[in-house]
């Protein structure tokens, strides 16, 4: 990293910690030439271009903004749907590309949404995807029920008392 002070083209770090639950990574760099000290920070990122062409960062409340749409009516809880736009996001970091397509996130929702409730997925699928007539919605139909998703664990589960907000790590990693 140059410095900011004399542009010498390296400097040393001083100390690291971790900011903003541990998503952020800020470090404190010395210049051995100067001797002038400055931070720096460290983030993963993960932008996505719109259609306009604009990047914006990629926002979990976007995803459950839309999905929560869909879900309306739905036996499907608030829980369930943090979970859902936490997996779209690990499943578009695991890309490893620092910026995406907006029509990646779209699709990136759809297999999640359609393991957490089928309805919800087939509202979700008219509008991503642009369902012009019955027949669009009868393809999705027999799609879905020739492939039936593999939801084994997800939903048969007995209602979990109240552990709500605490308990959704375990699906970290
Ligand atoms: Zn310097």
């Amino acid at each position: 990293m140059i410095c900011p002070f004399c542009r010498h083209d390296d400097s040393r770090v001083v100390d690291s910690r971790p900011v903003q639950d541990g998503t952020e990574i800020r470090r404190r760099r010395e210049c051995p030439k100067c001797g002038q000290r400055f931070s720096t920070q460290e983030v993963a990122l993960l932008n996505i271009i719109k259609r306009s062409g604009a990047t914006e960062p990629f926002s979990r409340e976007k995803v459950l903004v839309g999905v929560r749409k869909a879900c309306q009516g739905r036996p499907v809880d608030e829980d369930d749907l943090v979970l859902l736009a936490q997996r779209v996001e690990e499943t578009l970091r695991s890309t490893g590309q620092a910026e995406i397509e907006a029509q990646e996130v779209g699709l990136a929702i759809l297999a999640p949404l359609r393991e957490l409730d089928e309805v919800a997925y087939l509202r979700y699928a008219s509008v991503y995807r642009n369902f012009a007539s019955l027949e669009d919605f009868e393809g999705e139909i027999a799609l879905l029920r020739a492939l039936p998703s593999n939801a084994t664990n997800a939903k048969n589960s007995v209602t979990t008392p109240d552990t709500s907000s605490t308990a959704q790590q375990k699906t970290g990693k």
